[in-house]
């Protein structure tokens, strides 16, 4: 059986941190802002793998007050998702997410990221699709107060 899962999640850009999206290092001069690394792509894409199988969300699998989880590369936390998913009976087909940030530009880096989410989920990469969006400066991305993303997954539920 196929179920669907949604996830969203937002960060603040600032100075002097690093901006990692979907694993991946991005040059730019703010980062965002977090108790883990922020990688609000993963994040998104978690929360929608968790979603599918009605496991609560990113808070409770990882609080962000517990001291392990700081500055924790979210690849990690990826990994551990993915496993709590095989746990409890399910595997993920594919996933569907989108980056709405002003700037910096992120194409360049898709195929990074598509790699680096392709191991970390163990599925191949064509079932991994990442998509980004300018928001025409309109809202807090536009503005480059923050960036957000949106991600759908499905999963097979084997029972
Ligand atoms: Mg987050």
């Amino acid at each position: 059986m196929f179920r669907i899962g949604f996830g969203e999640d937002t960060h603040k850009l600032v100075l002097g941190r690093r901006l990692i999206l979907g694993g991946v290092e991005i040059p730019f001069e703010l980062g965002l802002l977090g108790h883990s690394d922020a990688d609000v792509l993963i994040h998104a894409i978690i929360d929608a793998l968790l979603g599918a199988c009605a496991l609560g969300d990113i808070g409770n699998s990882f609080p962000d007050t517990l001291e392990e989880f700081r500055d924790i590369s979210s690849i990690m936390l990826l990994e551990r998702t993915i496993e709590l998913l095989h746990c409890h009976g399910f595997s993920p087909v594919n996933i569907d997410a989108s980056i709405i940030a002003q700037r910096p530009k992120l194409a360049a880096h898709r195929e990074e990221m598509r790699h680096r989410l392709s191991a970390a989920m163990a599925i191949p990469i064509d079932r991994i699709s990442i998509k980004f969006t300018t928001p025409e400066g309109l809202g807090p991305e536009g503005k480059l107060e923050g960036m957000s993303a949106r991600a759908v997954a499905l999963v097979d539920e084997q029972r």
